[in-house]
């Protein structure tokens, strides 16, 4: 059968079509139709009696978000979310924004079975990520987390954007190394203190190096953010901004696949370390201090040579001061400033 890098695009240029995906216009349609085509290939449980399709209204518009389930062997547990949006911010593929996330939910859900974890998984593309609608009411994971969802709360969300490209720095361009091309980032492991460790019991696949940072580096980005505020443990993985981010040149072939596979892979493995390990609430203690700045230094030195540390500048990091020089860096390097 073809692998995984090959499944995954397959997926990306079956969503990532040349219109878009944006809220109200015809790619949009096309693109619902194909999640309920996937779901249905995928003979996944609806969430909702009704179907796959959680149709919402705001104002006059109307929008969409998919969800299906995936039962646990106890169903009084909270269920753990695996969630992307699925809708463009312009009229183009926008296929790391976020078709890439689509195949890596749609590849993940393939491989869990009914009842083979404790929690119930929650398959979750949303509608209305991109502006006009970042943050607002009618924002799909918001609306969801607000009114399409049951009580039971959640385990924990695990979400992704922006995961199918190399990192690439600015001032290096084709000659930025490999150490900074396979980086991906998890940010939210202060969200619960048992998450630092399951990252670290997490090892990602050769080619593949995570580095965890604390969310509040940047505003949130993405779908993470309802889960965040209302004080579920969650893990946002993305590979930041690159210089195609929301342009029409964000499509299917500048993708690396191979890395997607990977990010896909390690995805997979977090999420059922996740539903294996129980996360009470936790103390108010953990708020106000910085647990996690010691992880996040220690990812950081692991996953990037000490020489190339020295080359950029830096010093391997050891403590928050260290993170918060690698950080700049890495914007200055990577996010698009103007
Ligand atoms: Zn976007």
């Amino acid at each position: 059968m073809h692998s995984v890098p090959e499944r995954l695009e397959y997926l990306v240029r079956g969503l990532a079509l040349p219109r878009g995906r944006r809220v109200g216009k015809p790619g949009h349609r096309t693109a619902e139709k194909w999640i309920e085509a996937q779901f249905t290939r995928l003979a996944l449980m609806p969430y909702a009696e009704t179907g796959y399709a959680l149709p919402y209204t705001s104002g006059r518009t109307h929008f969409t978000n998919y969800a299906a389930l995936i039962p646990g062997r106890d169903q009084s547990l909270a269920p753990v979310l695996l969630g992307a949006h699925y809708d463009s911010v312009i009229d183009a593929p926008c296929a790391d924004d976020n078709a890439a996330s689509v195949a890596l939910t749609l590849e993940i859900a393939s491989r869990i079975q009914p009842v083979q974890l404790r929690h119930d998984v929650i398959i979750a593309l949303f509608d209305a990520e991109e502006p006009p609608y970042f943050l607002g009411d009618a924002m799909g994971s918001i609306r969801f987390y607000e009114s399409q969802t049951d009580r039971r709360g959640f385990h924990a969300a695990l979400i992704s954007d922006l995961i199918g490209h190399d990192v690439g720095f600015r001032s290096l361009g084709a000659d930025t190394p490999e150490e900074i091309r396979r980086l991906v980032c998890v940010l939210g492991a202060e969200s619960h203190p048992a998450l630092p460790a399951i990252i670290d019991a997490t090892p990602t696949p050769s080619g593949l190096a995570a580095i965890a940072l604390r969310n509040s580096y940047a505003p949130d980005l993405s779908d993470h953010h309802i889960f965040r505020v209302n004080r579920h443990p969650y893990l946002f993985l993305s590979c930041g901004h690159w210089p195609h981010y929301h342009q029409t040149t964000d499509t299917p072939d500048r993708l690396n696949y191979t890395k997607l596979a990977a990010i896909t892979d390690w995805t997979h493995a977090l999420l059922l370390k996740l539903a294996g390990t129980p996360l009470p609430p936790h103390t108010k203690t953990f708020e106000g201090t910085d647990p996690t700045a010691e992880f996040e230094a220690t990812r950081i030195a692991r996953a990037i040579p000490s020489e190339l540390l020295k080359k950029l500048g830096l010093t391997v990091p050891t403590s928050r001061a260290g993170v918060d020089a690698f950080v700049g860096h890495l914007l200055r390097e990577t996010y698009e400033l103007g």
